[in-house]
This record gives structure tokens, sequence and C-alpha cells, in this order.
């Protein structure tokens, strides 16, 4: 089934729903006007139509393999790689000094998301990449970006980050790998990693790790943390890569989904690497790569979903089985409830997920505390409901097919498969939604409280024209804000932790309605209106009981001993 590039919503959520006028309103990103950003896009949505798309079966029917030491893409990979690093795709937002295009994290996220959907394991390729770039940017010595970052933007050389090892993976502080400095201003790299995405690859010169590790003098947990670019070839005195570095890729994992995305258990023997930012500090250096990466991650998340929902709309619309008015399943009542979910759902995230990516730009632009506090907010929501919303949709969408969902034929398992392992990596959901309701709430719940007030003076001027849409979405609104205070009053971390899921399930509901209710005003007679009518009145409603389920503490949870669980 061919992938189609959703640029007409993209257009639409950007120029009416999102913020990105005001984007596009400061001097830093002036350029990107509206015809400036259709291009853009349009010229992204071909390649991922007609150059990524055809690559996401050969990437699950042929995985990424080590032949004696050399790993070997999926058919098909290399061009695809080229395709992506002559589009400039991958230096989208980064900065026009070292090659990049300076374009807004909005527009870049758009992207991204297009990529994610016709390709998902080619499309982790750049997003590491992307993310390196951006560490890079703000942490790496003058020296270090001129040499990588041009080369990074390129696409000649990749990027890939490294955290997990196998005791230490969502508890970072746990890693074991060392550096030693070795007086000349380089350290020396011991350890082994696992898991890493795209460790290596056959169609770049190079690949550049940034792998964390402790000095000598490191403290224990997260606080002695360092963060280092350690090469697979280390370039010579012109820039080009020379000779091997003392790292290797062991073996790759055998995973669920995501075949063609070469997953490594990564050796590094005393390899040699530079440090970036300062010592003890690489935690720091590593979340903005993080960040990045969890906006993109998220935008994977919906990519999966609007791949998946193309597929069984596709679907519904040929397949003939019982007594309808068009002869097709896309007339069965239950058929309409999932493809209203899947479609409703996919907006509801692809509008938080551009919200986040407008606020990263807002904060970059303006300077503004109040907008980094709202990028930081929003991220977990992105990341996890962006995710949860491609598991879902992905796995309604194998409903939809009936029988041919579940053969492979069809592809519609393959999205369902590939997506799964979003919710996992880059910080899992459960992870997300402690970060949301634990360092997003340090400020007493503020950054909050003040995108819940705008979303109800925004219901509160939509009653005169949509009441029966703006009463809900200001009840929930209000409802989000009750539980946001009394999760903020619970000393016991353990309490805001037991219901931190379902809180944040609760907030990208009633953030989903904002979105949707600002759609239907915009576009009151159309489709848009009518999907929000839908969404607010069969998918928000699960807000309320999200919201008890947060609530309830953590005295539960706990009131089965480990040994009666065991029973
Ligand atoms: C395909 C794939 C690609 C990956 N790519 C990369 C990569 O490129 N680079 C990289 O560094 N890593 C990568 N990872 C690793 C990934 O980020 C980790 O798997 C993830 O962070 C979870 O760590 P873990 O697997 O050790 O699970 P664990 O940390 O053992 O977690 C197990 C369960 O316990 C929960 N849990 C753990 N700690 C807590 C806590 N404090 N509070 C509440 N719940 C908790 C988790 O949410 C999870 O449900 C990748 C993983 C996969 C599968």
């Amino acid at each position: 089934m061919p992938y189609r590039a959703p640029i007409s919503d993209y257009e639409f959520l950007l120029g009416h729903v999102v913020g990105f006028k005001d984007v596009a309103a400061t001097e830093k990103f002036a350029e990107a006007t509206p015809d400036v950003v259709s291009a853009i896009l349009t010229e992204a949505g071909k390649m991922c139509e007609e150059v990524m798309a055809p690559l996401q079966r050969p990437g699950d029917l042929h995985p990424a393999r080590l032949e004696n030491g050399v790993l070997r893409t999926s058919p098909g990979y290399a061009d695809g790689w080229k395709a992506i690093a002559e589009g400039g795709w991958i230096g989208m937002s980064g900065d026009p000094e070292y090659g990049g295009m300076g374009l807004p994290m909005t527009v870049t996220t758009a992207v991204n998301e297009m990529m994610s959907a016709a390709c998902l394991s080619l499309q982790l390729a750049p997003l590491m990449s992307q993310g390196q770039i951006e560490a890079l940017e703000h942490h790496a010595s003058e020296e270090l970006k001129a040499l990588y970052l041009p080369k990074l933007m390129s696409g000649e050389w990749s990027g890939t980050m490294n955290l997990t090892e196998p005791q230490a993976g969502s508890d970072v502080g746990a890693l074991t790998s060392k550096a030693e400095p070795n007086g000349d201003g380089t350290y020396s790299v011991t350890g082994q990693k696992i898991y890493i995405s795209w460790g290596d690859n056959d169609f770049c010169e190079n690949v550049c790790h940034l792998v964390l590790a402790r000095l000598p003098d490191g403290a224990p947990g997260t606080k002695g943390i360092s963060l280092f670019l350690v090469p697979k070839y280390i370039p010579d005195e012109n820039g080009n890569p020379g000779v091997a570095n003392d790292l290797k890729v062991v073996s790759l994992e055998h995973k669920m989904g995501l075949h063609g995305s070469p997953t490594c258990v990564m050796q590094y023997d005393g390899a040699k690497g530079w440090l970036v930012g300062q010592e003890h500090k690489g935690m720091a250096a590593m979340f903005t790569m993080m960040n990045n990466a969890r906006l993109g991650v998220g935008g994977q998340g919906v990519g999966a979903a609007e791949g998946a929902y193309q597929h069984a709309l596709a679907y519904a619309l040929e397949r003939k089985q019982g007594k309808t008015p068009s002869g097709t399943i896309i007339d069965h009542a239950d058929v309409r409830r999932m493809l209203m979910d899947m479609r409703a759902d996919l907006f509801a995230a692809r509008a938080i997920m551009l919200a986040n990516a407008a606020a990263i730009d807002m904060a970059k632009a303006t300077g503004n505390a109040d907008w980094a506090a709202r990028a930081a907010l929003l991220t977990p929501i992105c990341k996890a409901f962006g995710t949860q919303t491609g598991m879902r949709v992905a796995e309604t969408g194998l409903q939809v097919h009936g029988g041919m969902g579940y053969v492979e034929e069809t592809g519609a398992a393959q999205f369902y498969r590939d997506v799964r392992v979003t919710a996992i990596y880059e910080g899992t959901n459960g992870i997300q939604a402690m970060d949301l309701v634990g360092r997003k709430m340090m400020d007493g719940g503020e950054a909050a409280a003040r995108l819940l007030d705008e979303i109800e003076d925004h219901a509160e001027r939509a009653r005169a024209t949509v009441p029966e849409l703006a009463g809900p979405v200001w009840e929930a609104t209000e409802s989000l804000r009750e539980a946001t205070e009394w999760l903020v009053a619970q000393e016991d971390m353990n309490n805001r932790f037991a219901g931190a899921v379902a809180y944040l399930n609760a907030f990208a509901r009633v953030l989903g309605a904002h979105y949707h209710l600002i759609a239907a005003l915009a576009d009151p007679d159309g489709p848009r209106a009518k999907l929000a009518r839908y969404y607010i009145t069969a998918r928000l409603p699960e807000y309320a009981g999200l919201l008890d389920q947060a609530q309830i503490g953590a005295g539960d949870l706990f009131a089965l001993s480990a040994d009666e669980l065991a029973a």
C-alpha cells in the first residue's frame, strides 16, 4: 500500500492550531513563511512516498546482519540514507554556520513524522544523528563542532547515543563504563553498551558515538557521569576518517520488529574519545540529545499511526463482507468506530507533538523561560501519548483487517511490531509519566496551571459558538486542574508515581480536546469540526476514569506483598 504524505493536515495544524504563526513571526524564524514551509513539506513528503516507503517491507524481511564483524544493512537502505542526506533532511534544524538549514523544530518534526510513517527502521538513523548534532551544538568545543557538525549534517558521517548497559537501563546512573584521561586532552573509553540503535552501518564514512562513561574521580550515580564523542575511525589531520578506533559491534539483537534498524551490542576497549561538555556533567549534555529524541520518538509513534491508519482505511474501502450500502466493510458501524478512533486520536497526538515543537522554537527564538517550561512540560506527554497512540492505532488497524491483519502480507502487523519499542526506548512511558509528575511539577505545578488557564480561556470564548463542544472541554480541564493540585500536594512521591501514567493520559486527552476544539472553530462546516465532535464526545470522556485512577495513591498498589502476587 503506498504511503501518502498528509501535507494538508500539517498545513492546517501549523496555520490554525498549534501556534506556528507565532514561531514564524519571530526574527529567528522569519523565513519560515507558509509558502516556504509548504514547499519544504511537499518536497520531503515526495521523498518519503517515493524513496522511503518502498523500503519498509524489505527492511522487515531482510534485517540488518553482521558478517564477520562487518555490518550489512537491509536492501535499499544505503540509497534511502543518500536521499535523506542529499535532501538536507538531517541538518534541517542545524546551525547554518555548520551546514544546517536553521529551520524551526516544528518543521523538522513534521518531516521526521513523515519519514517514520514511511519507514520507521531507517528513520531512526537520521533521528539519532539529529540528536547528536543538537548535543554537540550546545556542549562541544569549537574544534569538535567544526570537525563533526558539517559531516553529521551532510550525512557523510552518522551519530549514535550510548547510554544503556546490561545493569543500567532506566537507572542510567548505574553504568560502569570508564574513561581515563590520556594526558593529551583525549580519553580512553572502556565498557560495553547494549541496544545501541544504528551502532554501525555500511553507508557512512564514519559512525560517531556519544558515550556516557565515568572518570576515575567521578562520583557514583548520575552526578559522576561524563560524555564522550568516540568515532569509529579517528579523524586524521585533514579531518578525514583515519585509523580504526578500539571499538566494535559484538552482536545484533533479534527483535520483535524494527528489523531494518541494527540494534547493536557495542564493545569499547580503550577507544579514543573526546570530552563533550564538562567533566562529570555528562547527563546534562546527554539530556539535550534525549529531549530532542523524546520529541522525535513521540513523532515516530504519530508517524506509525498515520501509516497504520492509511493501510486500514484502504483495506476497509475494498474489503467486501456483509450487507452494507457500499458493499464494503467501511459502512459497518464498528468499523467506522475503529477508523474514527484512529483518526481522532491521530489528530490529537499530532497536534500535541507539533505544539511541543513550537514551544521549543519559541523558547529558542525568544529566550523566554515560560516557553522553555512549556516545552519541558509537553515533552513527556508528547513522547508517551504519541507512542501510545502509535501502538493503539496500529493495533486497531490490524483489527480492521480481520484475519488479513494477522498474516504478514498486508503490512498491518509490521506497523504493530515496529512501533511497540517506541514506548520502551528513550525512557519508558512509565518513566515519562514519572518525569511529568516529578521533575516537571517541581515548580509547584505552575507551568501546568498556565497551560490549563489558556485552555479554559479558549473554551470559555468558544462557548458562544459551540457550547456543546466547549463545555465538556472546560469541565475536563477543571477536573485536570484539581487532580494536578492533588498531585502536587502529595509529599510521598510514591502517591504521585502510582497515578502518573493515568494522569499523563488524562492530560493528553484534555490537550487533544483543546486542539480539536480550535480546529472545529477554524473549520466550522468542514470535516475537522465533525472529527472534533467525535473526539470530544467519544474519546475525551476517558479523562474522568483516568483522573480517578491518578488519585488513588500507592496504598492499594502495594496491598499485596510480592509473595502474594506470586501465590
Ligand atoms: C530496539 C531498541 C533500541 C534501543 N536503542 C537505544 C540506543 O540507541 N541507545 C541507548 O542507550 N539505549 C537504547 N535502547 C535501550 C532503551 O532505552 C532501554 O531498553 C530502556 O531505557 C529501558 O531500560 P531496560 O531495558 O533496562 O529496562 P528496565 O530499566 O529494567 O525497566 C524494566 C521495567 O521497569 C520499569 N522501571 C525501571 N525503573 C523504574 C523506576 N525507577 N520507576 C518505575 N518503573 C521503573 C520500566 O518502566 C520497565 O517497565 C534501546 C532499546 C531497544 C529495545
